[in-house]
């Protein structure tokens, strides 16, 4: 039997509010230095009480234009394996690590992650979700340093309350068609596992 933690009794209104509370104070965030070149901070959207969050690494230039996360190619990229997978965009919540775009698309650096992770850890802490999908080397090694993704994609793991479920990151298959069957594959073992979880199969709860 698998144990998924206390569940967040929290009200979705409430979680609501908090979660608007976050995104005006990452609006209005100068913690490093990635707040000088943005047009639009990205917090991040989707169900208050998702059962499932994917976390990618940082807005590009259509997120940084629209202050909305992955609509670009790689979040249409990302909108086909989540309809291959059976789950739906609106019922998940997608965040980055950084939420606002590095200059020039560059990678975040250590320094940046560590001022805007604590956004990202009351994100969670809020949603409460679940199951966390990494999306990208990134996200991956937030909670898991070190770890290889090309070692440790699609094998879930038990961190604490929650079920984590390593990817690669979209853009990494839109770029490199060599890494596209093992992100389809992955999506579709995703759709298994939550199809699994919300009927119940094989999961308890503490109250239970
Ligand atoms: Fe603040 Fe995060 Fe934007 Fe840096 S990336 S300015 S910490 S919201």
């Amino acid at each position: 039997m698998i144990f998924l933690g206390p569940v967040c009794f929290m009200e979705v209104s409430q979680r609501e509010a908090l979660l608007r509370q976050i995104e005006e104070e990452i609006r209005r965030c100068t913690r490093c230095r990635l707040h000088t070149g943005r047009t639009h901070a990205v917090p991040g959207e989707g169900r208050p009480d998702a059962l499932v969050m994917f976390i990618g690494e940082a807005p590009g230039y259509y997120e940084d234009k629209q202050g909305r996360p992955f609509v670009g190619a790689a979040g249409r990229y990302l909108n086909s394996l989540l309809q291959k997978s059976g789950l739906r965009r609106e019922d998940v919540f997608i965040t980055n690590i950084v939420k606002c775009r590095p200059p020039n698309n560059r990678d975040p650096l250590p320094d940046e992650i560590r001022a805007c992770s604590p956004f990202l850890d009351r994100q969670i802490e809020i949603v409460n979700p679940r199951v966390i999908v990494t999306l990208g080397r990134f996200a991956l090694h937030h909670f898991f340093p070190g770890a290889s993704i090309s070692r440790v994609h699609g094998q879930p793991r038990w961190l604490g309350e929650r079920l984590f479920f390593p990817m690669f990151h979209p853009a990494a298959g839109l770029y490199q068609p060599k890494w596209q069957p093992a992100l389809e594959e992955d999506f579709r073992k995703l759709g298994e596992l939550i199809r699994s979880l919300t009927t119940q199969e094989g999961v308890t709860t503490e109250e239970e």
